[in-house]
């Protein structure tokens, strides 16, 4: 991307920002490029610590978990070929961590979070739970309200990981969602962090480069 469009960028994630704080998440920090994000959340995490993850492309797909792995922590999620009794227990497990990694589908300019869930494993672990809730936000997630931001998580975000993940659902057909009523459906839960929880501590990573979907 030319330096114009990432000074662009820069503008609006520093507008994102100003508002999260002011919504609560005080910890919330810009990155120029998803590498001084990933130095900066292993330098955080350290070594020896319990670490959950939900499917989140933007912490797969950064080199984070490899990172993080290398320095001696435990990665707590699920893998396609457990049973659905050993997958909650790893839920649960993972909402018990020291910490969880996660990405939001959207952020809107006035600071709140969208989150756009299947199961609820990932929700319920960022808003209570693990003893801090690190989420992860490319510039592509901006967006500029929560009806636009519902819009993405179904129609841009959901329908990527649909195509990931082979479902069979009428969105991979058509690349736009049709509110299915498909038993493969992986939007079936909204949360909007609107204001920071009390009792979760949050640290929030904008990286000024597309990440995830
Ligand atoms: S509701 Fe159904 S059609 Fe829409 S994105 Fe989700 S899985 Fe696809």
């Amino acid at each position: 991307m030319d330096e114009y469009s990432n000074k662009f960028y820069k503008k609006q994630l520093e507008t994102v920002q100003k508002n999260l704080v002011a919504n609560g998440f005080k910890n919330t920090v810009i990155f120029e490029d998803t590498n001084s994000m990933v130095d900066y959340v292993t330098s955080l995490i350290g070594t020896g610590k319990k670490i959950g993850i939900g499917g989140s492309q933007s912490v797969r797909l950064s080199g984070l978990l490899e990172n993080l792995k290398s320095k001696g922590n435990e990665i707590i999620t699920h893998t396609h070929d457990m049973n659905v009794q050993t997958r909650r227990n790893v839920w649960l497990a993972a909402q018990q961590a020291d910490f969880y990694l996660a990405s939001p589908q959207a952020v809107t300019f006035d600071g709140e979070l969208i989150f756009l869930d299947a199961y609820g494993n990932r929700v319920s672990a960022i808003i209570f739970g693990p003893s801090k809730v690190l989420l992860i936000c490319g510039r592509n997630k901006l967006v500029k309200d929560i009806e636009t931001g519902i819009w993405r998580s179904r129609n841009i975000a959901a329908v990527k990981n649909n195509i990931r993940l082979g479902r069979e659902n009428p969105c991979v057909k058509t690349g736009k969602c049709e509110n299915c009523n498909s038993q493969q459906r992986i939007c079936n839960i909204l949360v909007v962090l609107h204001k920071k929880p009390a009792f979760t501590e949050y640290e929030i990573m904008l990286v000024n480069q597309e990440l995830g979907y």
